[in-house]
């Protein structure tokens, strides 16, 4: 087996930043509850008010607009559930936890490209008059697409509605500037960063009130009790200001992302780049690989020590055909045969050129089983 290893699954999870690793020591070594009134409780106050507000400042908003909570899922939930909305509409290609917050929410198609089809989504918004909640995320998990959101927050105000974006994964890849967004509920997650997981955010602007999910001690302005995870949340903000400075890193991901697309498509010319050509996060490549499940594909790379993950993996691990392909209109060839080589700041050309060899021996030995089963 290859030695070597290579992490390529960065929209799973990021490495945790050097500078949220000191963050977090940091805190920890720090006794004192942010709600007692004593010395060490007002030390603990001040450190959850500071990465406050760089949060704030990582996507433009006023720092008491920031709820920090246990990370994207949590985030997504209470946007859903709390934003008091009964009629709610999300997009098709949502993370799970969008759409399973809100089973029965109405669905807003994507087009070929997996973009919202914006005529289309307005005409579904105004068929009926009851205020609604509007959730599309800013980038997918899977394609790394990046969906008209200023646009569609645009539509969504027109009718009343409010506008809920999924940030999870553009956050500290791409710039994001929520007031220019014009989203009234925002998620975010410190893992996807290089903050610890178990922590994130959701931002409540403007016209949006929140019913809490978690009640208690009032914490978080009253939006979400429970004593806060000071460590947690001291890594996030450390993560959050090396990922703003760190932004123009992407360029240089950009292009070790390209090359690594444009090398596997002249190796292998049926392979399909989903959503080439289209506005994608720089760190993000989807490549189908058709009729070979991508399950065969993850373990194939894994064998030969390159971590990537099939499109649609959950947490059980379990992979079925992609609900983000499928909803682009993919047929299940595609859909089911798309893994995900997903990149950050610290990826290097040899790791990419790790992906590449042990993506050329699984193709070629692929390639040369099918065409023995064709002989036989
Ligand atoms: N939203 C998106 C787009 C994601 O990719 C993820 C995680 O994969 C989440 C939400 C959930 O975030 P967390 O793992 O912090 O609960």
């Amino acid at each position: 087996m290859n030695r070597r290893e290579s992490y390529l699954d960065w929209n799973a999870t990021a490495p945790l930043r050097p500078e949220a690793a000191a963050a977090i020591t940091a805190a920890l070594a720090h006794c004192g509850n942010p709600s007692s009134v004593h010395r060490w409780g007002r030390r603990a106050r001040q450190m959850v008010e500071g990465a406050r507000e760089t949060i704030a400042l990582l996507i433009g908003v006023d720092p008491e607009s920031v709820v920090f909570v246990s990370g994207g899922t949590e985030a997504n939930h209470l946007a859903l559930l709390g934003s008091g909305r009964r009629r709610v509409l999300v997009s098709a290609v949502e993370h799970s936890s969008v759409l399973q917050a809100v089973p029965d929410a109405d669905r807003i198609a994507v087009d070929s490209r997996g973009i919202v089809d914006l005529p289309r989504f307005e005409d579904q918004l105004a068929a009926d008059p009851r205020p609604a909640l509007v959730s599309v995320m800013l980038a997918n998990n899977e394609t790394g697409l990046i969906e008209p959101v200023t646009d569609i927050a645009a539509v969504a105000h027109r009718h009343g509605a409010l506008f809920h974006c999924d940030a999870v994964q553009a956050a500290g890849k791409i710039p994001v500037d929520v007031a220019k967004i014009g989203a009234d509920l925002v998620s975010l997650s410190a893992h996807k960063l290089g903050g610890p997981s178990g922590i994130g955010a959701l931002i409540v602007r403007g016209a949006a009130e929140l019913t809490p999910m978690i009640r208690g001690g009032g914490q978080e302005r009253g939006r979400r009790a429970g004593s806060e995870n000071l460590p947690g949340i001291a890594g996030f903000a450390a993560a959050a200001r090396a990922a703003m400075d760190g932004l123009a890193d992407y360029e240089r991901v950009r292009e070790l992302r390209d090359s690594l697309e444009a090398l596997l498509l002249e190796a292998a010319p049926e392979a399909v780049v989903i959503g080439a050509g289209a506005p994608r996060l720089p760190n993000t490549a989807a490549i189908a690989l058709p009729s070979v499940s991508a399950e065969t594909q993850v373990i194939a790379l894994d064998l030969d020590g390159v971590m990537v993950s099939a499109g649609a993996a959950c947490s059980s691990g379990k992979v079925g055909p992609s609900h983000v392909l499928q909803a682009m209109g993919f047929p299940p060839e595609i859909a089911g045969s798309t893994i995900r080589v997903s990149l950050g700041w610290s990826t290097t050309a040899a790791e990419i050129d790790h992906f590449l060899q042990a993506w050329m021996t699984m193709y070629r030995r692929i390639s040369a089983s099918g065409a023995a089963a064709r002989a036989a």
